[in-house]
């Protein structure tokens, strides 16, 4: 803090900004990661690198820091490095609003927009083909809007990206490093991040957060009841994303579904089970609700491979214990090899998702494996 600031009163990261309206995908509180944090104040903003890879699990933090980050360089009246942006200044207000002339975020809205700026009709899915690319490039060759001295571009979920094309066109601006650009990337799986991009950027891996962590923020930030955030976050497991995703009562129902779904392939094979609810309208969803049926998928057949193992007390949710026992008893002596190989081959369908075949098919594939154990 500088001598002029020094009389204000500190200001803590804000969860909002009353004005422009946050979007759906405002930025969250960053919490937690101190190591994290650590190790950026020590590089400081003047000594960053040119491109950064930020991996762990799902909803750790990884994108919320990666804006926090973006905003802290930006603002006009940071109160500290990394994460100390005030979200009231003109650039922080932008840069939440998604309008900051100096941030891409490379994201699904991004990547359609890319198209349509190419002239390319509309695409079903949202991997970053070559139009994103180079639109990529090209605004990263503009000059600050902001004034300030960097440009940053936010690329989320690089695991989707499959095409050469993207690759190519980033590894160019990678191996030409320009101290006006800042590439954040973030991804659940580095090893899927080829070893020419890798090798260009530092590698900062977030891990997940303690289970206090998380129940700590859904009791203060989303006045969630003591004992329902413990429950939620142990399902959680590390993830306070995963723990917010629960809050959502309409996503609540594919949960449940997918959780019967799973155990009457379990249970009887024979027998077509009844399907989780798609989002049939919306295209873009599919891949997001294949995502979170497979995560409830394989936490129900982690706790059918506990129950087998005649291990209650470490059931990630204790609620389900009467209908796991049916399931170890409908499949017999081998319960427990039969539930590992269900979590194997849900772990094989969670890295199809990862890729570009279409998650339908990914889902079908799962079915026959499930019910054929
Ligand atoms: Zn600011």
């Amino acid at each position: 803090m500088t001598g002029a600031e020094s009389g204000q009163v500190p200001k803590r990261m804000p969860q909002t900004v009353a004005e422009p309206p946050p979007r759906p995908d405002a930025p969250k509180r960053f919490i937690d990661h101190e190591q994290v944090v650590e190790y950026f104040k020590g590089v400081g903003r003047d000594g960053l690198a040119h491109a950064y890879i930020f991996y762990g699990p799902r909803g750790v933090g990884k994108k919320t820091f990666a804006r926090a980050l973006a905003f802290s360089l930006l603002c006009e009246d940071a109160e500290s490095f990394p994460v100390g942006y005030c979200g009231e200044c003109g650039a922080c207000k932008r840069g939440i609003a998604g309008s900051s002339g100096d941030i891409i975020i490379v994201d699904e809205e991004f990547v359609h927009a890319a198209d349509a700026f190419a002239g390319k009709p509309e695409r079903k899915t949202s991997d970053i083909g070559i139009e994103a690319s180079r639109r990529i490039i090209q605004l990263m060759s503009l000059k600050s809007y902001e004034g300030s001295s960097r440009l940053i571009a936010i690329l989320p979920d690089f695991d989707n990206v499959t095409s050469d094309a993207t690759y190519n066109a980033l590894l160019k601006e990678l191996e030409e490093p320009n101290p006006g650009k800042l590439f954040l990337i973030t991804t659940e799986h580095l090893d899927s991040i080829i070893e020419t991009i890798r090798s260009r950027a530092v590698l900062v891996r977030f891990d997940p957060m303690p289970d206090a962590t998380i129940e700590r923020e859904l009791v203060n930030e989303y006045k969630v009841p003591k004992a329902r955030a413990t429950e939620i976050a142990r399902r959680a497991q590390g993830s306070l994303g995963e723990a917010i995703l629960e809050l959502d009562e309409e996503s609540a129902e594919l949960r449940r579904s997918a959780r019967e779904w799973l155990l009457a392939c379990l249970r009887a094979p024979g027998k077509l089970p009844p399907m989780p609810e798609f989002d049939k309208d919306e295209r873009e969803n599919a891949r997001a609700e294949l995502d979170e049926v497979l995560r409830q998928a394989r936490l129900t057949a982690r706790d059918v491979l506990v129950s087998a193992l005649g291990n209650n007390k470490v059931l990630l949710d204790p609620t389900g214990a009467a209908e796991y026992r049916k399931t170890v008893e409908a499949l017999g002596a081998a319960a427990a090899d039969k539930a590992a190989n269900a979590i194997d081959a849900i772990n094989e369908a969670e890295r199809m998702s990862n890729t570009n075949i279409a998650p339908a098919t990914t889902f079908g594939w799962l079915q026959v494996q499930l019910r054929s154990l």
